[in-house]
């Protein structure tokens, strides 16, 4: 079959320890400090082979994610950007959804023609953080497109506990195409939804929102936020296309930040003057950028406000503690999507049309297509692309 493979080579930075386990699995817990000169390209690729428990997926719908972009984009040493968990050569490809062809022996829910989406995350079940509870923290993580092979390929075979029917979509948006386009946007959905409301337990109906950086995940706080009841939904974000998107999936201000920082004016000041002076109930970080949106939130929060941070960024974010007393605030970490409802609860969102991420699509290219894909997606003037088959 083929699919859209990313190579690199192994070359660990002179200043980074590479640990036994990753020596042994081949899997960078860094992968920025140890893959160099990576490349895409559709490649023939063997066939994966369906355990009893598996079953074979033919992808319909694959989105382009910013992680993917930072596998091809390098530093000056030719190091890819991306610093998390990676094995490579992979096909790459996680945020999807397709068709059941077959299924092996010991599936029981589900059948062939079944129309699923699938957790990107392959968390182990017998680990210590998966047994209490904290599959998004599993230690022998594996994950979908990142360290075993992915969906921009004619074939994926995944584990039956980590896919979630969408058959349901179909009949709401009345087109399998699309249904298969929305199922596409579960996985980057749930992580919006893991941070929200599993992790930090959500806001009160009537309470004001904040979303800093409108990426998909921005998108699918603003969305999430707008279900659930957010008094005003007041979002940050530089690109005038991104902030254009931001107001079709429920955002009621979208403000520049740049600008307002050339304006002599804080995002903070900002937000207390949009919710009276009462500030944020929660305040989702999505941009990556802590150290520039921490101080703002913390200076705009309302009593028994809430930070959640979603976006990555590898540096210190001081924070001035004084404020989460006086206010009785929380700040809470969060990664990943399993586990708790989240991707049935957002399925069901999505069928009940609460919730609607489908604007967010801008482009679509074929898998043969696909390498031209991840070239556009690094000029960043889209809402997401799709891959379609
Ligand atoms: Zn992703
Ligand atoms: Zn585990």
């Amino acid at each position: 079959m083929k699919g859209l493979v990313l190579n690199a080579e192994w070359d660990p930075r002179p200043n980074y320890t590479i640990t036994d386990s990753e020596r042994t699995t081949r899997k960078a817990i860094t992968g920025s400090s140890v893959w160099r000169r990576p490349r895409v390209a559709i490649e023939t690729v063997p066939d994966p082979k369906l355990g009893p428990r598996e079953v074979l997926i033919r992808p319909r719908a694959c989105g382009v994610c910013g992680s993917d972009v930072h596998f091809y984009e390098t530093d000056k040493e030719g190091y890819m950007l991306y610093p998390g968990l990676t094995r490579f050569p992979v096909v790459i490809g996680h945020e999807f959804s397709g068709e059941v062809t077959e299924v092996g022996k010991d599936v029981r829910d589900l059948r062939r023609g079944d129309m699923v989406t699938c957790e990107e995350m392959i968390w182990c079940g017998e680990c210590t953080p998966c047994r209490d509870g904290y599959p998004n923290q599993c230690q022998r993580l594996e994950e979908i497109g990142f360290t075993i092979n992915g969906a921009q390929a004619d074939l994926i075979a995944v584990d039956a506990k980590y896919c979630w029917k969408i058959n349901a979509l179909a009949d709401r948006y009345g087109s399998v195409e699309w249904a298969y386009e929305a199922g596409a946007l579960c996985e980057p959905t749930s992580v919006a939804y893991n941070a929200m409301f599993t992790r930090a337990g959500g806001f009160r109906p009537g309470g004001h929102v904040t979303v800093f950086g409108t990426g998909p995940i921005g998108f699918a706080a603003i969305a999430l936020a707008r279900a659930a009841g957010a008094a005003k939904i007041v979002a940050f974000e530089v690109s005038p296309m991104r902030a254009e998107l931001a107001r079709r999936v429920g955002a009621d201000i979208v403000l520049n930040p740049v600008e307002l920082q050339q304006k002599g004016s804080p995002a903070r000041a900002s937000i207390m003057e949009l919710t009276e002076g009462e500030g944020a109930a929660m305040h989702v970080e999505a941009a990556g950028a802590p150290s520039k949106t921490v101080p703002e939130m913390e200076e705009s929060l309302a009593v028994g406000g809430k930070i959640v941070i979603i976006g990555r960024a590898a540096e210190r974010t001081p924070i001035y503690l004084e404020h989460f007393q006086t206010h009785a605030a929380q700040i809470y970490g969060a990664q990943g999507h399993s586990g708790y409802g989240n991707f049935p609860n957002v399925i069901k969102l999505m069928a009940a049309g609460r919730i609607d991420l489908t604007p967010i699509i801008t482009s679509r290219f074929g898998l043969t297509d696909s390498v031209e894909a991840i070239k556009k997606a690094t000029k960043r003037e889209d809402g997401k692309i799709m891959i379609r088959s």
